[in-house]
């Protein structure tokens, strides 16, 4: 059955959307697979004891990609209002995600010489782990978050947030009451929006004539080397390239002129840019030097893309002749830690309590619940310092 299929003959739930078959970005029509990865539940929708008994919805995890543009996508199965307004992700239980924010915070005042006229703007702001930062250090900020219960943590510890899907139309509300970005942060959020022409025309918008964008996203050239498909879930939309992600920037009159690789979920890209007319900021020789690199190694070819799925059946194939041969060896398997996207990896792979016993998380709002589709139990970390044995492998980054 095609994803449309899905959509069409059965009565679908509330917030299903009609399968996309143009590009989000170029619209052009999108005919190539680049990873098929089955049915898999909504990877944060944790289950309550009850809840295991119920129904669960399963949408499909098919991601495709532009022979236009080369943009690697997902269509839009799910609307957003039905992923962000109540999340259970909280960036502050990740004490390597907080140190992530606080040297970037360092960073971002000397480089911009930031003080306290500015104003600081992150969209998606989470629950102010970030903006916390630039609030000790006096220089004024506001934070735009979509799901209230989040955006309440950052409120409680005095960060200006507003609850809000950022685009367009919020965008000019911001700049119809006097507000410019001087730094204007996306971390892990280019991603995650399905109307990404909207997202950066906004960005365009709010952003100060001499301001400066920041964002962050995993740098699809490690996804693919990496083979981390259990990095692709439902709310992850799209997927980047260095070469698509100035493509789209520039579409919006915005120039990118830097670039750093980093560590953080499993290697990603930090892209500066700025207004095109604007030329107060230098252009780094490590665009140039990126852009070559993701050019040699094929990412403006098709085939470079194509060949992936492959690559991921063959990975499924033996992570199972590894549980199997463990599990006939009479060991006892548990997990350690239950971020969204392991659970890309347990469903595809078919893992549930009849290879891992159970796995803990630090997020207390986990706890007590039961991971989405494969219900294995969640419990506190202290749980497994008793009885582990193998633990499953750890996913970076969360
Ligand atoms: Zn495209």
């Amino acid at each position: 059955m095609t994803a449309n299929e899905t959509t069409d003959q059965l009565s679908a739930p509330k917030g299903t959307i009609q399968h996309s078959l143009a590009c989000r970005f170029c619209k052009a029509p999108l005919s190539y697979t680049f990873v098929d990865l089955g049915m898999s539940p909504l990877c944060e929708s944790f289950l309550s004891a009850a809840q295991i008994n119920q129904m669960e919805a399963f949408f499909p995890l098919h991601v495709q990609v532009c022979a236009t543009c080369f943009l690697v996508q997902l269509p839009e199965y799910v609307a957003p209002s039905d992923i962000f307004t109540e999340y259970a992700y909280f960036s502050s239980y990740s004490d390597s995600w907080v140190a992530h924010a606080k040297r970037y915070a360092e960073m971002a005042q000397a480089r911009f010489g930031l003080t306290r006229s500015s104003l600081v703007v992150e969209l998606a702001s989470n629950d102010g782990y970030l903006l916390q930062h630039f609030v000790h250090a006096h220089i004024p900020v506001l934070g735009i978050e979509p799901a209230a219960n989040v955006a309440a943590a950052a409120v409680e510890k005095n960060i200006p947030t507003l609850v809000r899907f950022f685009g367009v139309d919020s965008a000019r509300d911001l700049v119809s009451q006097g507000k410019r970005a001087d730094v204007l942060i996306g971390n892990n959020v280019l991603a995650q929006v399905p109307d990404i022409n909207d997202f950066v025309g906004g960005m365009k918008i709010l952003l100060a004539p001499h301001g400066v964008i920041t964002v962050e996203f995993p740098h699809l050239m490690r996804l693919i080397e990496g083979n981390q498909f259990d990095t692709i879930y439902h709310e992850h939309f799209s997927y980047f390239s260095f070469l698509t992600t100035q493509r789209i920037f520039a579409a919006h009159g915005l120039h990118v002129f830097d670039v750093e690789e980093l560590s953080t979920h499993g290697g990603s890209l930090r892209v500066y840019a700025r207004h095109v007319e604007d030329t107060s900021q230098p252009e780094s020789p490590r665009v140039a030097a990126l852009s070559t690199r993701e050019e040699s190694a094929g990412y403006t070819r098709l085939e470079t893309y194509r060949s992936f799925d492959e690559r991921v059946k063959e990975t499924k194939r033996r992570i199972l002749d590894f549980l199997i041969a463990a599990k006939r060896q009479g060991k006892s398997i548990v997990g350690y830690g239950a971020p969204g996207k392991g659970n890309t990896l347990l469903n595809y792979c078919g893992i549930r309590c009849d290879f891992l016993d159970y796995t803990v998380d630090r997020n207390p709002y986990k706890h007590g619940k039961f991971l989405p589709g494969t219900h294995i139990p969640v419990f506190a970390p202290t749980r497994s310092r008793r009885r582990a044995r193998i633990s499953s492998s750890s996913y970076p980054g969360t």
